[in-house]
């Protein structure tokens, strides 16, 4: 039971709200990434690590993580309040993402003691990048696949392959990398292990890939042999698919634990109200048109049972029969959801909706636009939509294997 009280809670808010208030720098004259996906500049990748080192300082990162580790040793209600004022200062958003985020979480949760020591300071610091080698040119949703190889030598590991949309791979100190280690293993996720790679070694190469926004944000990401420590396996050799299962609950919200922070800048529909002030439809703004009002409040309503439902995950009589069902509705309902407000918001604008980023007619500077086409990722990322929903009909519903 929580000892905690209610005005130390509510001071700690006080604080942490004043905190943002002052630091928060949301414009730093060149534009930011709305989620760590766009990091595609050195410019903008300083400015968010310097950022996320400065937070971490301040202890409103890991504040619920141990402190033997480098966490703050709170009750994660004081990390839930941390985060929910960086959201409202509407500051930039964390960079480490996939450190923090499933990289952290799962080396807290499965590493060993030395993993822990040596690796969960530098992700919240933003000391050491982490990126995730799952995806690969041929084996993205079918990760069970995967043909990248890791051959023992001496006290060494040979990697051969490539791995594909890797995010911020060029910033990378360190990847989360599944691989096969043993090609004649009786079923193909027998043969496959596990690594916590350095890629700062000879052999390892990153490709930046352009996206359809023009900006960058992810690499190819190319192992030639490539040579790297024995004690980069994390668990077994051959258990590999145990642990990027694991990482895969992280990365689709289904395990708790997180950092705090966020990593993803969400699109408001209040934000379209305004937009729809400004937008005109028959020479009078859009928002006194009836059937876009109507249009809004739906959109409205969406966000805030979206919102509701994800606190639903975390309520643990509700959720303790299928752990998975809510999280799991909730990224595929959430990422949908985002890419339509964005697409309404572009619709809202008429012929203007055509202008792009830097256009000077363009609403917002081309925000929602810029916004749209990235929306697109997060429905991909971590799992596409279809999977997502074969996954709640095969695990949650308990259909027939599609
Ligand atoms: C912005 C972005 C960042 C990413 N970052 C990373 C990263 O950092 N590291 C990393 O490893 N990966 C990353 N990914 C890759 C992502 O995880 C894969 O794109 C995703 O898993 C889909 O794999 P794929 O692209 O190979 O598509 P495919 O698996 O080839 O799928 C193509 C289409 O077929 C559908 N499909 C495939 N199989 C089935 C099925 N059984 N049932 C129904 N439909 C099916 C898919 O849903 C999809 O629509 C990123 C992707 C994006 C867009």
């Amino acid at each position: 039971m929580s000892t905690i009280s209610e005005k130390e809670l509510s001071d700690y808010r006080s604080d942490a709200a004043a905190w943002f208030a002052e630091n928060t720098n949301a414009d730093p004259g060149f534009m930011l990434p709305l989620t760590f996906m766009e990091v595609g500049t050195d410019q903008q990748f300083n400015f968010l690590r310097e950022w996320q080192h400065k937070v971490y300082e301040a202890g409103y990162l890991g504040a619920a993580w141990p402190k033997e580790y480098g966490g703050g040793g709170l009750d994660q209600k004081f990390q839930t309040i941390a985060t929910e004022e960086m959201a409202k200062a509407n500051g930039p958003i964390m960079l480490n993402a996939i450190g923090l985020n499933w990289a952290g979480p799962l080396i807290l949760d499965m590493g060993t003691d030395e993993e822990r020591k040596r690796y969960i300071k530098g992700i919240l610091s933003a000391e050491d990048i982490w990126c995730q080698g799952f995806s690969e040119p041929e084996n993205g949703s079918d990760l069970g696949n995967a043909q990248t190889k890791a051959v023992r030598d001496g006290d060494d590991w040979v990697l051969n392959g490539s791995k594909i949309w890797t995010t911020q791979g060029n910033y990378a100190k360190y990847m989360i990398l599944l691989a096969r280690t043993n090609p004649d293993a009786p079923n193909k996720y027998a043969g496959l292990s596990f690594f916590l790679s350095p890629m700062q070694v000879d052999g390892i190469e990153t490709v930046p890939i352009r996206k359809l926004t023009g900006e960058y944000g992810f690499t190819q990401t190319f192992f030639t042999e490539a040579r790297i420590p024995g004690d980069s396996l994390m668990g077994k050799e051959g258990e590999g698919w145990l642990v990027a299962m694991r990482t895969l609950e992280y990365e689709r919200g289904v395990k708790g634990g997180q950092p705090g922070g966020y990593v993803m800048r969400a699109s408001d529909p209040f934000e379209i109200v305004e937009l729809a002030r400004k937008a005109t439809r028959g020479g009078k703004p859009a928002l006194e048109d009836p059937v876009i009002k109507d249009q809004l409040i739906q959109l409205m309503i969406e966000a805030r049972s979206l919102q509701l439902n994800s606190k639903r995950g975390h309520i643990q009589p509700l959720v303790q029969d299928k752990p998975a069902s809510l999280a799991l509705s909730s990224k595929l309902m959430a990422t949908e959801f985002m890419r339509r407000l964005n697409e309404f918001a572009i619709t809202l604008q008429g012929q203007r909706g055509a202008y792009y980023v830097g256009e000077p007619d363009a609403y917002d500077e081309g925000l929602w636009q810029r916004a749209y086409l990235n929306s697109f990722s997060a429905t991909i990322g971590g799992g596409t939509s279809q999977i997502q929903r074969n996954i709640i009909g095969e695990h949650v519903l308990g259909l027939p294997k599609s």
